[in-house]
Order: structure tokens, then sequence, then C-alpha cells
């Protein structure tokens, strides 16, 4: 029988490796799935590609994977993160989903003046990340950071790193996009429904690593806004071409 589950695991993988199931995994596998003894199934680690295993170990509260070969190697995405502004909670786990189907290797959740989000649950985020590799063949998972500043992500901000300023006040302009990905690697920065400040703007604006740039003739909600994003960066800079 051919794989076609493909899971996550956060453990090692390689030939004639072993691999212990948690109580989720063994739910899933087994309870949901009704995988028995003998049965392949897909694994990745975000580290190690993505390899074929056999069901070895049927348990309630546990199991037991052994991995046999590789079927393809780690493919990492382009260095480009997304930075986004958290809106609200159905909206902002789609913005976590589609940038891991997109190709973002980080998802930098920021909090601007109108961001209404104080907090975000990072593990539940993580949570979707992981499953839309799981689902879209990736088999590399982007971190989800912690919340951040975005006066204190500029302030940091890394030598050589590029970012793409999603600024809505463009709208209606060309959406030129330039430059190269060189080793520094890109940022995309989407701001939150209310927009950005004035002050903000100001300041982005005048950062000589950024570019400032439109995502058409319409404004755009932000989830909406992160795809188009990447879609348009994917296709000049990135993995699309
Ligand atoms: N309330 C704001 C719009 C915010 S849209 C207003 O009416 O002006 C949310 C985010 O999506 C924006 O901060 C921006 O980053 C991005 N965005 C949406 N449409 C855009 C466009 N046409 N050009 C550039 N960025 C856009």
């Amino acid at each position: 029988m051919s794989a076609k589950i493909r899971l996550f695991v956060d453990h090692p993988l390689g030939k004639e490796q072993s691999v212990p199931l948690d109580r989720d995994q063994a739910h899933y596998l087994f309870g949901v799935m009704r995988l028995a003894v003998g049965t392949s199934v897909l694994l990745f680690n975000g580290r190690d590609g993505e390899w074929m295993a056999s069901v070895v170990v049927v348990g309630k509260r546990g199991g037991e994977l052994l991995v046999q070969t590789q079927t393809r190697p780690l493919q990492m995405p382009p260095d480009l993160w997304l930075l986004f502004a958290p809106i609200k909670k159905a909206r902002t786990d789609f913005i976590v989903e589609k940038a891991a189907e997109m190709g973002a290797a980080r998802i930098v959740p920021v909090q601007t003046e109108f961001t209404n989000a104080e907090r975000i649950r990072q593990n539940r985020l993580q949570a979707h990340a992981v499953e839309a590799a799981e689902q879209c063949g990736g088999t590399f998972v982007p971190e989800v950071t912690g919340l951040q500043k975005l006066d204190r992500v500029l302030a940091d901000w890394p030598t050589g790193r590029k970012l793409m300023f999603c600024d809505e006040e463009k709208v209606g302009r060309s959406s030129a996009l330039t430059g190269i990905l060189a080793d520094g690697g890109w940022a995309i920065l989407i701001g939150p429904e209310g927009g950005f400040s004035k002050r903000e703007r100001t300041r982005l604006r005048g950062l000589e690593f950024a570019q400032s740039v439109s995502l058409g003739p319409r404004i755009l909600r932000a989830d909406t806004a992160a795809v188009a994003a990447m879609t348009l960066w994917q296709q000049k800079l990135g993995d699309w071409r």
C-alpha cells in the first residue's frame, strides 16, 4: 500500500531509526486513520528531508515507527520572513497557514500602533505551520516567533536583509518590486486592519533597507495582502521563477 499520510515528528530521521509516537500521534494514526502494523507513513522533521517509515507498534497511548528510506531531501524555502500584525484569530491562523504553504522561512507577528491583538497563541500558530507543511508536501516548517514590537524589530534589523514594506498609501500605483535575492534575504511587512500610523509610515519610508510597495489598485484585507505579497515576491525573487 502506498503511503499517503505525512506526519511531522520532532525526532531525528535516518535509515533504521526508530521513532516513538506520542499520544496525539498514536490517536491520529491508529484511532483516526486506522493504520495497522506494517503500514507505511511519510515522515519529516523539518531538518532531514522526507522518509518512508512503517508502523511496528500500535498502541492507544503511543506506538513506534521504523524509518526505511529517504523519499525526498530537505528543501529549504528562500530566505524570506513574513512580518505581519496579528488580526482576528481565524484570520491570523489563515495568514500563518498560507505563509507556510507559500514558502516563508520565518513568520514574525509584529505589534504596530494600530494592532488590536495584545498577545498571540504562539504554540497554536506553530501547530498551524506544521499542519500546513504536512498537507502541502513541504519538508521544512517555518518558525513562528513570539509577538514583537515593530519598532524593536526595525531597531534590531539584521544587516543585509531587505524589507518589502506593503504600504496601503501606494494603492493604485504599479507594484514595482526591484532587487535580487542576496545573501541577507528579505522580509515582507503587512500592516493591521487599521493600516500603519503616520509615524510608522514615515519611519518605514526612511529606512535604507526598505522598499515601499503597492499591491495594486484595491485595498486588500491583511490576510489577502499577505498572500498577494508573498506571491509577488516569490514570482519576482523567490522559488517560483
Ligand atoms: N485600513 C487601511 C488598510 C489596511 S489593509 C486603509 O484603509 O488604508 C492591511 C494591510 O495590507 C496594509 O497595512 C498593507 O500592509 C496591506 N495592503 C493592503 N492593500 C494594499 C495595497 N493596495 N498596497 C499595498 N499594501 C496593501
